[in-house]
């Protein structure tokens, strides 16, 4: 059984999952087959290869289609591997605190705490029934769509009262952790807030207090767009900007330009479209500027929105996602400092990806 375990002199948890071990990779199999776009036989995640999966949690389809069959666009799945263990037993969050309080846990996890049965929810999203890698190759709708799914999830996961921290998340290409090539993103939920995103909340709430309660990234992006050097693109609502302290090389990161804690722009069509269609260009500039590991570029997509804790205040957060290239691995300096070493200064990677002609059309 997945279990969570501490390290109780830094705090820092960790997840023990033999399960993920049997995880299969699909690369090799699927390579030299059909064009982009076309149904693969072995794979899990075409359209008319339901029976491959576990049964859908939720799914956006066309109308009169049936759960686990065809006329789906983005389809929520368990993993088959889960990193996380089946709460089934555990039917609510105060049952939760209860059960972590009786294995000598707390939430959040605390200096003494040693180890729990790692409670959670791994889900699979598939993006698109289409066959396609990378989100530049999806259409507009398409990434629209897997938006759209993004937010339900969460909105789910947080109303049911057992989560307090859900990660969203996206590996595309071999370098970046992906084991099955066609687009995916995938969400694990917890019961408590990791140590290092508890820090970041920490200290933006430090900031509020000190500046007369103003957001911490309100102002920073006001900065950024007045300074405009690391700025890629800047759209009515949404900003994508290469961050000062990049830990990767063409780091990027797009924000709503007005505050919102969480996803409340992807219940407005025009906004959500806006925002789509700017994370689309944004992968395509990648692409055409980051040096290609065997002519594909890998990346993580990372979500970060406000956990479901009040400690600090509820809408101290400013939601963001980040775009990760998987240029280098983290290596030994990495490892043994948390410093990473970026041999692009994120201003020349910006003014780079500013220089792209988008060509590309829907
Ligand atoms: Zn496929
Ligand atoms: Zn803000």
């Amino acid at each position: 059984m997945p279990e969570y375990r501490q390290n109780p002199l830094t705090g820092q948890a960790v997840i023990v999952s033999a399960e993920r071990s049997a995880r299969p990779h699909h690369f090799d199999i699927d390579a030299g087959d059909s064009g982009i776009g076309e149904k693969k036989l072995g794979c899990p995640f075409c359209e008319g290869n339901e029976h491959l999966t576990p049964g859908e949690i939720a799914a956006i389809r066309e109308s009169g289609t049936i759960a686990d069959q065809a006329g789906w666009r983005v389809r929520v799945i368990p993993n088959k591997y889960p990193a996380v263990c089946d709460y089934s037993e555990i039917p609510t969050f105060l049952e939760f605190h209860q059960y972590f309080n009786s294995c000598g846990l707390s939430i959040p996890l605390k200096l003494s705490d040693r180890s729990a049965p790692a409670f959670g929810e791994h889900e699979v999203l598939v993006d698109t029934p289409r066959h396609v890698v990378s989100v530049s190759e999806m259409t507009s709708e398409e990434t629209v769509n897997m938006f759209r799914m993004y937010r339900m999830r969460l909105l789910s996961l947080y109303s049911c009262g057992r989560w307090v921290y859900v990660q969203i998340f996206k590996n595309v290409g071999v370098a970046a952790g992906a084991s099955i090539p066609h687009s995916h993103s995938q969400l694990i939920a917890i019961p408590f807030v990791p140590l290092s995103n508890l820090e970041e909340i920490r200290r933006a709430a430090e900031f509020r207090d000190r500046k007369g309660g103003e957001c911490y990234w309100c102002n920073l992006l006001r900065n950024e767009i007045k300074n405009t050097s690391r700025v890629v693109e800047e759209t009515d609502s949404f900003v994508a900007i290469c961050p000062f302290a990049s830990r990767f090389a063409s780091e990027v990161e797009i924000y709503p330009k007005h505050h919102e804690a969480f996803l409340d722009s992807f219940d407005d069509e025009v906004k959500l479209r806006e925002f789509s269609d700017l994370v689309r260009r944004t992968v395509y500039r990648l692409e055409r500027v980051v040096f290609w590991i065997k002519g594909k570029l890998a990346y993580n997509f990372v979500f970060h929105v406000e956990p479901f804790v009040h400690d600090f205040g509820s809408d101290l957060f400013h939601w963001r996602l980040s775009i990760l290239p998987s240029l280098a691995r983290a290596a030994g300096f990495e490892w043994g400092t948390g410093l990473h070493i970026n041999p692009i200064p994120p201003e020349t990677a910006a003014e780079k990806l500013r220089e792209q002609v988008i060509d590309k059309t829907d």
